[in-house]
């Protein structure tokens, strides 16, 4: 049986990101990952095979969370192949009156765009970025440190830290409004701020990207979306997210590092009470000798992938739990990808090509964004007036097609699981073939209500249902998330309070990926908080300490 120090399973980015940490500080480390390339919901594949020079970000494409965090100077990704190009303008939302709403990345920018509609609103969203920048740098500390770790998280705050964080909540009066601000909804923030739908409806649209409607309670912290696309920015990888990947490949192979494809973990092996190795499906057998890493979900990886007994003996109430405590709202997304022979046009917007350097949003209203994630929420496809998020990555970066060519990305938000198909369709979700190609027809058809050359300008599509993306990437009920990014389930609760130090309570077992703190998309920190808290359990004193606790209970 081969051996290594530290195996993990799946070679998503955080996965991916933990192992060059663990390499750095000398670990041999295999990473096992079930699909025939590394990158999980961060790969860019020729998925089209008659168009092999078309190349797609078949899920993450806007990265704006890793720039919040050390990853890629510390591994120094610059040197492995990694080069960001920033996005200016960040966001464009045409509306159905002809008005539009652009973002830049400068915030003055921005703010001479919304004078067009409203003095107030222009002077109110300076205020509103400035406001949620400030509360981002407050928080990064916490992003990048194993939750509860105060002293962890205490070493992450620099002066103009500290500056933001009292600036945030340094007074009874702004620690009030600041919890207040986090109790409410991103829609009735925006109600607060705004009287513009043509800037309220973008802002709702990205907010909502926290998997929610923007109406739901507790949940106003989305609306720092918007502000980080001024600051620090909203970047893609030259060559697309995969492009990351790459380089961590690059990196995690130079240091030693082993990425085994076409690997599917069926049964992580546990020998009283530790966890010493796993079992893929062609029966192979790989020894860890100090510890085994989930870049997977908690509730696959314990209801799943481990004997009920070895789960049991550790905590008899755990299974419980991930069953019945972990919020799923059914909510994911139906991914269409275009091959296009020229880019979009958006003629009625006076259109200029800065349009589609960003983000495109099709947001006509708070309420139509609401419906976008409600009706997943009840089972219910939203496709009677399709919101979308849109993006033409080969108009910043053409290397992604052939000369003139171009590529479109789009999420449209569907359930898992259809009401009233259950049973029925793959994997008894409701969806198929036909399915699936009538709701992508519907999101073209209200694409074309603004761009009218999407219809000619395509080539070729290919789109991917919400049973299929699930299957995919092995993420429970396709959740790009892995689990949902409720307050209840962040921080100290991510997945559950038990589990939240990504350390679990099978010896040697560990958990990193989105379904830990700080959460879903593009941003490496689970993978980084998950590496510095398993070399910090091989530590002597570490050991002892948790000797004491166990002899005490704890
Ligand atoms: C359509 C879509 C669009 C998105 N857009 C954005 C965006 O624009 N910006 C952004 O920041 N985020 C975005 N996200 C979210 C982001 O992509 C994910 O949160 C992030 O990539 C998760 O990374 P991860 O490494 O934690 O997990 P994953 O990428 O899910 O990696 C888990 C890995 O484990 C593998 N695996 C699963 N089961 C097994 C098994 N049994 N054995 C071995 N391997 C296994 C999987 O194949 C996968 O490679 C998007 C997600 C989706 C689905």
């Amino acid at each position: 049986m081969q051996a290594y120090d530290v195996i993990i399973i799946g070679a998503g980015h955080n996965g991916l990101v933990c192992a060059a940490y663990l390499l750095k500080a000398g670990y041999s480390v295999l990473l096992l990952e079930k699909r025939p390339v590394p990158g999980g919901a961060a790969t860019t594949e020729a998925v089209i095979p008659e168009l092999p020079d078309f190349r797609f970000n078949l899920c993450a494409i806007d990265h704006e969370f890793i720039h919040l965090g050390p990853v890629v100077e510390e591994l120094e990704l610059g040197k492995f192949g990694l080069e960001y190009l920033f996005c200016d303008p960040v966001v464009f939302c045409p509306q159905p009156d002809g008005r539009y709403f652009l973002a830049h990345r400068s915030l003055e920018k921005t703010c001479v765009e919304i004078e067009r509609y409203s003095l107030r609103d222009a002077q109110k969203y300076a205020e509103f970025t400035q406001y949620w920048q400030r509360i981002v740098s407050a928080l990064i500390p916490m992003f990048n440190a194993p939750p509860n770790s105060i002293l962890a998280v205490a070493r992450n705050y620099d002066l103009g830290k500290i500056k933001d964080l009292f600036a945030s909540v340094g007074s009874t009066h702004k620690a009030l409004e600041f919890v207040r601000t986090m109790l409410t909804s991103a829609e009735d923030l925006l109600n607060e701020w705004f009287d513009s739908e043509v800037v309220k409806a973008p802002l709702a649209r990205l907010a909502a990207e926290m998997g929610v409607p923007p109406s739901q309670k507790n949940l106003a912290i989305g609306a720092m979306m918007m502000s980080m696309r001024h600051h620090p920015g909203m970047a893609r990888p030259k060559g697309g997210t995969g492009a990351l990947v790459q380089a961590l490949v690059n990196l995690v192979k130079s240091l030693g590092g082993e990425i085994l494809t076409d690997q599917r973990v069926k049964q992580v092996l546990v020998d009283d009470g530790q966890a010493v190795g796993v079992r893929v499906a062609n029966g192979t057998e790989y020894r860890a000798m100090k510890g085994v890493i989930s870049n997977i979900d908690a509730q696959r990886l314990f209801l799943q992938l481990m004997d009920t007994a070895d789960v049991d003996t550790a905590d008899p109430n755990l299974r419980e739990r991930l069953e019945r405590r972990i919020i799923n709202n059914n909510e994911t997304i139906l991914k269409i990808d275009l091959a296009m022979s020229e880019p979009l046009r958006f003629e009625r917007y006076h259109h200029r090509d800065e349009y589609l350097i960003g983000s495109i949003l099709i947001a006509d209203s708070v309420r139509q964004v609401e419906i976008a994630h409600v009706d997943p929420m009840m089972g219910r496809i939203p496709d009677a007036d399709p919101s979308m998020y849109i993006v033409q990555p080969t108009v910043l970066d053409p290397s992604m097609a052939p000369a003139g060519n171009h590529t479109l990305w789009i999420e449209f938000f569907a359930p898992y699981q259809i009401a009233g198909l259950e049973g029925t369709g793959l994997y008894g979700t409701g969806w198929t073939d036909e399915l699936k190609n009538q709701v992508a027809d519907r999101v073209i058809d209200k694409l074309a209500e603004y761009a009218p050359n999407v219809k000619t300008a395509t080539i070729a599509r290919r789109v991917e249902s919400p049973a299929e993306l699930g299957e995919r990437l092995g993420a429970y009920k396709g959740n790009y998330y892995h689990i949902d990014m409720t307050l209840e389930q962040m921080v100290f609760f991510r997945p559950l309070p038990e589990l939240a130090s990504y350390k679990t309570p099978i010896k040697g077992l560990f958990l990193t990926g989105a379904g830990t703190h700080p959460g879903g998309s593009i941003s490496g920190m689970p993978g980084r908080n998950c590496a510095r808290v398993f070399l910090q359990s091989q530590s002597p004193v570490a050991q002892a300490f948790d000797n004491i606790r166990a002899f005490l209970g704890s």
